[in-house]
């Protein structure tokens, strides 16, 4: 064991392991040799991949390291993969200080300072394993015997650490335990929440000597009415709620939630969008619902449900242990049943896997392991009764209160395997993200990607593919021996789906030479998005799309031949589920329990697959007829970096809460839709239509919280007018420059991928040698997730994003002072975006009120990103020189906006600057 020659010693350093360690970020390399008196040195990027190779050196993250080497085939002895064996489940944040953190070890004080660290790590980490208190021991032995024939690096060194268990260990499927079958329950009293009843439930959680606040007791108040006794049918209590950040609506609407479910006995559906709301969600409503002690088996009163592929499936991962996973996708593998054995729901996206986890194995291994095609075979699996999804479906089934998403609520509504358990009182948190959602929930995509899976969710696994998957007519064996009528629909449907695009389709169609009448279809949609491109070229390499309008005889001919095609599998689809229907109503001797849920199982699968060509039948049969105004449709070619990915045919809702009032609205009896951005600046009339509500003729009850924060004294719009748009440079600059000024802290937000990787490439070493690390989606190979933790830990960092990061990111205090945005977050001028804005209505501005909206949604979500407590002040930067007045509203009333040249800016934000000769300058606090 070697002493670091570099301790302090009057502060004795944890011993560190007799192993080389390299590190290496923007800024640079460092390797710490295994000399008799070891010391770190700074290496180039060539020695740092040659002592790679010559020896398996410590690292963390391997795929990251090797980015920031440039050299993609790096491997070594990576730190968050010993880190997942040992504590599997256990949250880390993979960073130096993150890993310093979680270990108890002292942080590093710089780059210098990390290949030390990781040698301690190591041996933190090994000693861990040899401890008789290690709390994740059960399993560990029996997995490194695997992970030793693997020739998982780490397995050597472990060898002499873990002792074989006395006795044989039980391997997962059996450790895990079993969920039991519950009885229907009855349908929810009729109850009237009283007002006052409602505020004492939200004073008992906010606590005694919670700070006072009235906007959130009325919010509670309010929120309450969703649950009153519906007055009609199809008439829910819709409350739609604009609650300002910081007014506490969590609270204020698990108050209710949790009186009316005690009251009641029924169930409260929360839906949100983001995953860091669902954590905040779990976290606060431990509060409002009384949780089981520890190792009880009373079930759970609040469950968080996502779709079935967020969760691992045990079949898949079963299969993948026995040989259906090799090389380093097998070690994967292993590290996911490891953390299987100790996961609080199995939940592999955005649950207590670590995200980093995927990134490090670098191929769709995660993926593979849970449902991603609607293979389920129910109860015909063994592992049926330990499966996280049926664990997690009963569990929500029982639930006082189940956190979703607004995908799944609305794909619930539509299609819940049980109708007795379709949310009926739903509270959209995020609500102003529910009409994208019902966007993509009600439209329908025709593309050779969707496709390829019904062909193979039909067929099952062709030519070399590996691994347990089975086709339609191995999972449905024993009705195709019971049943003649079902036997003969399983090979017509099997026959048909050969018509679908195969393995290989989209070299095919490159090549010009389609198979199939569906791969033809695919093959005009290209040509024909190619041959109307406006872009000149321009958009080379990034996505086409065309209004599926005036379309040329090729085209419809194809799209006739794919329709037949369509309709011969869609047939026997329709017979098959009549002949189930028949088996569980004959109720033959081998039908037993688990054969009936397995038939009920396979007839929902089935139903979401006709009706899903039953979509895209649609969709081809209106080609070339008049255009339906209820409707846009479209061709699109799916590229990113000059290479095609996905193409086909789209068709979308032009007003998408029409199918969402009749799915979800009608059969529900309430509904509050709540956001800190419900409205455009106060105004009601879009929110209201978005909501969907009055589809259905209902007036929704409205209601209006001010945010509680002092915006005048806690944030400043900054509108920069003198970097000019179109000048990667002067971009590039200007970010590096700000984040310099304010010392890290910065979110920076991009409409575009490929401005920020270019200015991402052209900043990040800059600002690596001033000690500001720069994260990037898009650029690092870390998930979003991960990013943002990571962000959140190290108030020096900053991070680069599009999208999501616009309202996925709560990160209250220093870690985030600046917001800045590369432009007005104009709407992507999509044909979908066209026919919307045509279509808005003249008193709602038509179409530049259709845009303005959007725009002054966007930065009313980009800068709810920069205040989250009373305690936070910062900076929300818009580079932009022709920033319109007209969407100013979009920020809270009162907030001081300027618009300033990028020196002045920076002297505001380096708080040198003259407040006084600035506030001549305000332009605007609406
Ligand atoms: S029941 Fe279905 S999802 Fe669950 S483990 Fe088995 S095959 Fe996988």
């Amino acid at each position: 064991m070697a002493v670091p020659a570099d301790s302090d010693p009057g502060n004795p350093a944890p011993p560190a392991l007799d192993l080389p360690a390299v590190h290496a970020s923007h800024s640079g390399c460092w390797l710490r040799g295994v000399d008799l008196f070891p010391s770190t040195r700074t290496v180039g990027k060539g020695e740092a991949i040659v002592a790679a190779a010559d020896t398996p050196l410590l690292m963390l993250n391997a795929p990251l390291v090797a980015s920031r080497l440039g050299y993609p085939d790096l491997s070594g002895l990576d730190l968050l993969e010993l880190y997942a064996f040992v504590h599997p489940a256990r949250f880390v944040v993979p960073t130096p200080k993150g890993l310093a953190n979680a270990l108890g070890l002292p942080q590093p004080a710089g780059d210098a300072d990390v290949p030390l660290l990781l040698q301690q790590a190591a041996q933190a980490l090994l000693a861990t394993t040899a401890a008789p208190d290690w709390p994740e021991r059960e399993g560990a032995w029996s997995a490194l015997q695997s992970m030793i024939k693997l020739r998982w690096p780490w397995a050597t060194l472990l060898t002499g650490q873990i002792a074989r268990p006395e006795r044989a260990e039980r391997w997962l499927f059996s450790r895990l335990p079993e969920w039991d079958e519950a009885g229907e329950r009855p349908q929810p009293a009729q109850v009237v929440l009283d007002p006052q009843a409602v505020e004492t439930r939200l004073a008992t959680l906010t606590g005694a000597g919670a700070e006072d606040r009235p906007g959130q007791r009325a919010f509670a108040r309010e929120a309450a009415q969703m649950f009153a006794p519906r007055r009609g049918a199809r008439q829910p209590h819709v409350v739609l709620a604009q609650a300002g950040t910081g007014t506490g609506k969590t609270l204020g609407y698990l108050a209710p939630a949790s009186l009316w479910t005690q009251q009641s006995g029924g169930t409260v559906w929360v839906s949100t969008y983001t995953k860091a709301l669902q954590r905040q969600l779990r976290r606060e409503s431990a509060r409002a619902f009384a949780m089981p002690p520890p190792g009880s088996k009373a079930p759970p009163p609040v469950v968080v449900r996502k779709g079935r592929e967020n969760y691992l499936c045990l079949l898949n991962l079963e299969d993948a242990l026995q040989g259906g996973f090799t090389g380093r996708p097998a070690i994967l593998a292993h590290l996911v049943a490891r953390w299987a054995a100790y996961s609080q729901d199995g939940d592999m996206i955005g649950g207590d896997l670590p995200g980093w986890l995927g990134t490090l194995f670098r191929k769709r291994g995660i993926a593979a392991l849970t449902d991603q095609r609607g293979e389920c075979v129910y109860a015909g699996c063994p592992h049926y009764r330990k499966c996280f999804i049926e664990r997690a479906a009963r569990a929500s089934a029982e639930a006082e209160l189940v956190v979703a998403n607004h995908a799944l609520v609305m794909v619930n509504a539509a299609r819940g395997r049980d109708v007795a358990q379709r949310p009926t009182r739903i509270v959209f948190d995020e609500g102003h993200h529910v009409f994208d959602a019902a966007d993509s929930t009600f439209g329908a995509a025709l593309t050779g990607a969707e496709a390829i899976e019904l062909r193979r969710w039909v067929i099952g696994p062709e030519g070399k593919s590996r691994g347990r998957r089975r086709g339609l007519s191995a999972r449905l064996a024993d009705v195709a021996s019971y049943d003649e009528g079902g036997a003969t629909a399983i090979t017509q449907a099997r026959e048909a789906a050969e018509l679908l695009p195969g393995d290989g389709w989209l070299a095919r169609i490159g090549e010009g030479t389609p198979d199939g009448p569906v791969e033809r279809l695919l093959a005009a949609v290209r040509a024909t998005v190619l041959a109307r491109d406006e872009s000149g070229g321009t958009e080379a390499g990034y996505g086409l799309e065309t209004e599926a309008a005036q379309l040329d005889g090729p085209m419809l001919e194809a799209a006739a031949g794919a329709l037949e095609a369509l309709e011969d599998l869609r047939q026997p689809l329709l017979r098959l589920t009549l002949r189930l229907e028949a088996i569980v109503e004959e109720g033959p001797d081998w039908l037993d329990g688990q054969a009936r849920a397995r038939i009920e199982g396979a007839r929902s699968a089935i139903q979401w697959r006709t009706d899903l060509l039953a979509g895209w039948i649609a969709l081809l049969g209106r080609l070339g007829g008049p255009a339906d105004p209820d409707y846009v449709d479209w061709l699109a070619l799916d590229r990113s970096d000059g290479r095609e990915w996905d193409m086909g045919l789209h068709r979308h809702h032009l007003d998408p809460m029409k199918p969402f009032a009749e799915v979800v609205l009608a059969p529900a009896h309430g509904v509050l839709m709540t956001s800190a951005t419900l409205t455009d600046g106060g105004d009601w009339s879009g929110a209201i239509t978005r909501s969907g509500a009055a589809r259905l003729e209902v007036q929704p009850e409205l209601f209006a919280a001010k945010s509680p924060f002092d915006y005048p004294n806690q944030a400043q719009v900054l509108i920069v007018t003198d970097v000019p748009r179109g000048d990667i440079a002067a971009l590039a600059g200007a970010y590096a420059r700000l984040i310099e000024t304010s010392g890290g802290g910065v979110l920076g937000l991009f409409t575009a991928i490929r401005r920020l990787r270019a200015v991402h490439g052209r900043i990040a070493d800059r600002l690596a040698r001033a000690g500001l690390p720069l994260y990037a989606q898009h650029v690092d190979p870390i998930d979003t997730g991960t990013l943002v933790d990571i962000f959140r830990d190290d108030p020096r960092a900053s991070l680069l994003g599009t999208d999501a990061l616009r309202d996925g990111v709560d990160v209250p205090g220093q870690s985030l002072r600046l917001v800045v945005m590369e432009q007005v977050p104009w709407p992507k001028p999509s044909i979908l975006h066209r026919a919307r804005r045509m279509a808005a209505p003249r008193e709602e501005g038509g179409a530049q009120g259709h845009d303005d909206r959007i725009i002054r949604a966007r930065l009313a979500q980009a800068f709810g990103r920069l205040i989250r407590s009373a305690e936070d002040k910062g900076h929300f930067v818009v580079l932009s020189s022709a920033f319109p007045s007209r969407l100013l509203s979009a920020f809270p009333e009162g907030t001081p906006v300027r618009r300033v040249s990028l020196e002045q800016a920076l002297q505001s934000i380096a708080g040198r600057v003259d407040e006084a000769v600035l506030a001549s300058k305000v332009e605007s606090s609406p």
